[in-house]
């Protein structure tokens, strides 16, 4: 083939596939520009996951009439003029590509007015401009974009389903709405309003609004600033603000970091780092922080050129960058923070169970002997090690338990360990599963229904999963924004925190296909209400236990794949003490 320059609308696709990715990357770009514009009200609404309709209305400054049809030109930006620029950005866009990018993937609609300037229409298809007309409008400006990657289906094929897309809109909008609680943001999904922020300029406002209650209950402020002074370059500092969760309100993911380095939302690996280490000893392993952090560097110190879609930076001097959000973590929880309580035994179990899953390797040989596991490649047992288990466990008769976590037992042909945490997942995953086949899910109603608060992020999730947790027995209704209404619950969970579980399942859900969404809710009920590690036991309770376990279908392993009993036999015991 000979070399040819590609055309525009080519140019532009290809420069479009950096920038927008997904719906929520034209949330973002547009809110970026809202901000810039200095708006102090920015509503956000979609519908259809993003992909049919987004559209962002702010009350900033506008965009002159006569330069409305400029603003999707590739490369125009009213935010830089030279390359120097470039050392010192003080704005959230400065490419000029947000705007072409999006118009060259979607149908884009522009009602703009800027100040002492009258409004203006226009509507871009395949980002050419096919009407402009003057139309009033208060000063500010309102952009449409439908039928995102329509043109593009390729695109539209990577993108996961509407729930999905939903929960990482809502998260884009939650992001800003934390950097910037000065401005009043407000996210409507499907007509139904999921987030308001007042834009009084408090943060633990925002964090109550985007986080709720139980969260910015336990958020301790964070201050600190490091002086610098540099010879040549005069005095500089490094200053971290905002908000960090006290140790017991740690997650099981780390989605409840926020950062914005010179406010703007950045991910950064260096950052989160910075801040689990400073909980270090203070939270359970396994257990992620809450945190929203403004990192302010001059500006020079810090690239923000390194990425397409600008979610990353570059800090000229990491490590300093690191140990001041280290130790302005560190500072605000040692000074404020009442004696820390980790009274939960079971930190093993604290990894949700996709993690744990990964941590688990198939068991060794040996192992497969000891536990009989069928998986166990023949002629792989070491010499005299014992037969493997029957595929049904026999009557056990309990001895005891031994360090609260292992029930010891004897049955007809050796001594049996049992983990009880493992054990009672087993017991409670095949109930779950049956229950829910037979449709027999036995539910405990509510005395009270109780309100149970949500993120808008896992209200996304939860809006779209009604359905699926009522098979479960979860009767769930909407009740406001993020607000949900409880009447019932499974037994299987009635006497167990379900309002953390449930919490946890929609934050491990929204990163799922929803293929996979019901293989988590079952390990998700079966896991959370299961006798823990270190729980002691009475007798009874032991009897009952290993009873279930032995009506199992498949009383081996766990539902990870982990064993649940090992076994003992006389030659094994013999060998022991020498006698075989
Ligand atoms: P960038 O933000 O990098 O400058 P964009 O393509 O996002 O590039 O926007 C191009 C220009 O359009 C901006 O520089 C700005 O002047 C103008 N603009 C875009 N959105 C808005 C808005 N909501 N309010 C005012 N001006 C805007
Ligand atoms: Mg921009």
């Amino acid at each position: 083939m000979t070399i040819k320059i590609l055309d525009n609308d080519t140019i532009n696709q290809i420069a479009a596939g950096e920038v927008v990715e997904r719906p929520a990357s034209v949330v973002k770009e547009l809110v970026e520009n809202a901000l810039d514009a200095g708006a102090a009200q920015i509503s956000v609404e979609i519908t259809g996951g993003g992909i049919n309709l987004i559209r962002v209305t702010d009350n900033g400054g506008g965009i002159p009439a006569a330069e409305v049809e400029l603003a999707f030109q590739r490369h125009a930006t009213s935010k830089i003029t030279n390359p120097k620029d470039l050392h010192n950005i003080h704005s959230l866009g400065f490419r000029g590509e947000a705007l072409p990018s999006i118009a060259a993937v979607a149908d884009v609609e522009v009602l703009t007015c800027g100040a002492g300037s009258a409004g203006t229409y226009i509507r871009l298809e395949s980002g050419v401009v096919i009407q402009k007309q003057t139309q009033a409008r208060a000063q500010g400006t309102t952009i449409t974009v439908s039928g995102l990657f329509r043109r593009v289906p390729a695109r539209l094929k990577f993108l996961k389903s509407m729930p999905t897309e939903n929960s990482h809109v809502a998260n884009a909008v939650s992001q800003y709405a934390l950097a910037f609680p000065e401005v009043s943001f407000t996210l409507t999904v499907e007509g139904k309003q999921t987030l308001h922020t007042a834009g009084k300029g408090k943060l633990l406002e925002s964090i109550l609004d985007v986080y709720g209650a139980e969260i910015a209950a336990r958020m301790l402020p964070v201050a600190r600033r490091e002086d610098r002074w540099k010879s040549g370059q005069g005095a500089s500092s490094i200053e971290v603000a905002g908000m960090a969760g006290a140790p017991e309100v740690g997650r099981a993911g780390r989605g409840y970091l926020s950062f914005f380095v010179n406010r703007r939302w950045v991910t950064n690996r260096v950052l989160s780092y910075a801040v689990e280490e400073a909980y270090t000893g203070l939270m359970m392993t396994g257990r992620h922080p809450v945190a929203v952090l403004d990192i302010t560097v001059p500006p020079e110190e810090v690239d923000v050129n390194i990425h397409p879609a600008k979610s990353e930076v570059k800090f000229r001097n990491e490590p300093e960058v690191f140990r001041a959000v280290q130790k302005a973590v560190r500072q605000a929880l040692v000074s404020q923070m009442p004696v820390p309580q980790i009274d939960e035994p079971s930190a093993a179990y604290a990894a949700p169970p996709s993690h744990r899953q990964q941590m688990w390797n198939p068991p060794r040989a040996e192992e497969h002997a000891l536990t009989g596991a069928k998986t166990a490649p023949p002629g792989t047992a070491p010499l005299g090690t014992p037969q493997p288990l029957l595929a049904s466990l026999p009557v056990l008769r309990v001895i005891g338990q031994v360090m609260n976590c292992y029930i010891v037992a004897e049955g007809p042909d050796g001594l049996y360990i049992i983990d009880q945490h493992a054990a009672h997942e087993r017991i409670r995953y095949d109930r779950v599963i049956r229950e829910r086949a037979q449709r027999s899910v036995k539910v405990q109603g509510l005395l009270e229904p109780a309100t149970f608060e949500l993120t808008p992020r896992q209200a996304a999730i939860m809006n779209s999963c009604l359905k699926d947790l009522a098979e479960f027995g979860f009767t769930l209704e909407p009740f406001g924004e993020k607000t949900f209404l409880v009447r019932a619950v499974p037994v299987t969970s009635a006497g167990d925190n379900w309002a953390g579980m449930l919490r946890e399942l929609l934050d491990a859900l929204s990163g799922e296909a929803r293929s996979r969404w019901e293989e988590k809710m079952v390990a998700s009920i079966a896991c959370h209400g299961a006798i823990k590690s270190g729980q002691a036991l009475s007798d009874d309770e032991m009897r009952a236990l290993v009873r279930q376990l032995e009506e199992t279908p498949d009383p081996h392993t766990c539902p990870h794949g982990r064993p649940t009993i090992i076994r003992l036999d006389r030659s094994h015991l013999e060998r022991g003490f020498g006698r075989g």
